[in-house]
């Protein structure tokens, strides 16, 4: 992918170090998913009031809208520390079962991208989240032992890009399924503020608006927005972010007024100009553009369809009317 891709929900590394800073800490602070923010309250309360451990939460959604966030504040509210890891990191059932089997205090483990972690292992995680224990067998064929390891109680938090990638089994055992919503501007620019707060800017409401019309409903694409503007901003000696100020940096970085960038442009024009609209498949568009089918379906694709610019359907992707009127392109 484009490293500069600035609208990226991806964490790229830049981010880290003030993703720190601009991250929520209670439920409080983190803005909009409402629903979502009222079930925990209730669970989480309800958790308190029984003196009992959380159950297993599945947060899932696109890439940049909170869920790491979401997983860090659950622990915080139920007073828990947080082990984070992701999916890909286990390469073996070994380093699950020695995560597990940690003697600690009750504890909140998060396992990012929980769809890749291997079979093998994600079968271990069965008997752990429901009856806290791990299987182990030592020795092999006949003289194979099978012992059963009591844990302590834990809440998994999982976090998933995509639910479908998900097998049945394990998203049964999550007690709580949480959904994470592209976000509408108004909150986008309640997030925007509150980054500019902490980050030392003064940004007018308008300017604020600006930026999260043009952030793909993504706060992490917010917050990178804003600090991109606030470089502009700065080298041309402007101290508030107004409209105009936003409007101008956006511009020159290729970020257009509904938030897409040049991928998301070559990529509906590829579709209207090499496939008729489509239907076209996804490994096809991956090909022509370079890109990982991946990254296309976890990054661009789900604004695009969001925006009511792409459909998906079962022969494959297809652009609406509007990509064809948003790109100038009506008599292709
Ligand atoms: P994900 O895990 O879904 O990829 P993150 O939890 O890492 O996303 O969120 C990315 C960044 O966006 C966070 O560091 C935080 O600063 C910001 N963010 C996400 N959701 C919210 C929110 N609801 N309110 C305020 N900031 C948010």
């Amino acid at each position: 992918m484009d490293e500069n891709r600035l609208t990226d929900p991806l964490e790229q590394d830049q981010d880290r170090e003030h993703d720190q800073s601009l991250r929520p800490r209670r439920l409080d602070e983190f803005i909009g998913q409402e629903k979502i923010k009222q079930n925990l309250r209730v669970f989480i309360a309800a958790a308190r009031q029984r003196g009992e451990v959380l159950d297993h939460v599945l947060l899932h959604g696109p890439p940049g809208l909170g869920k790491t966030t979401l997983a860090q504040i659950i622990a915080a509210e139920m007073d828990l520390e947080v082990r984070l890891t992701s999916g890909p990191a286990f390469t073996n059932s070994a380093e699950l079962i020695a995560l597990l089997s940690e003697q600690t205090e009750q504890r909140a483990i998060f396992i990012d991208e929980i769809h890749r972690l291997g079979r093998v292992v994600e079968e271990h995680l069965y008997p752990a989240m429901e009856d806290w224990r791990v299987e182990l067998i030592i020795d092999k064929g006949p003289n194979a032992r099978h012992f059963n390891l009591q844990l302590e109680p834990f809440t998994l938090i999982g976090a998933t890009t995509r639910a479908g990638l998900i097998t049945a089994a394990l998203r049964s055992r999550f007690g709580i399924v949480c959904h994470l919503d592209f976000y509408p501007p108004e909150e986008l620019a309640i997030i925007v503020t509150r980054s500019a707060g902490i980050l030392g800017l003064e940004i007018r409401p308008e300017g604020a608006l600006e930026i999260a019309r043009r952030s793909r409903g993504t706060p992490r694409a917010a917050n990178r927005l804003l600090r991109r503007v606030r470089d502009y901003a700065q080298v041309d000696g402007q101290d508030v972010i107004d409209r105009q100020v936003a409007d101008q940096g956006l511009t020159r970085l290729g970020v257009d007024e509904r938030g897409l960038e040049p991928l998301d442009r070559r990529y509906l024009e590829l579709v209207i100009k090499h496939f008729g609209g489509g239907p076209v498949g996804v490994q096809n568009l991956s090909v022509s553009l370079g890109e990982e089918t991946d990254t296309l379906e976890d990054v661009v694709e789900p604004y695009l369809i969001q925006s009511g610019l792409l459909m998906r359907t079962a022969r494959g992707r297809e652009t609406t009317p509007l990509a064809r009127t948003h790109l100038g392109l009506e008599n292709e």
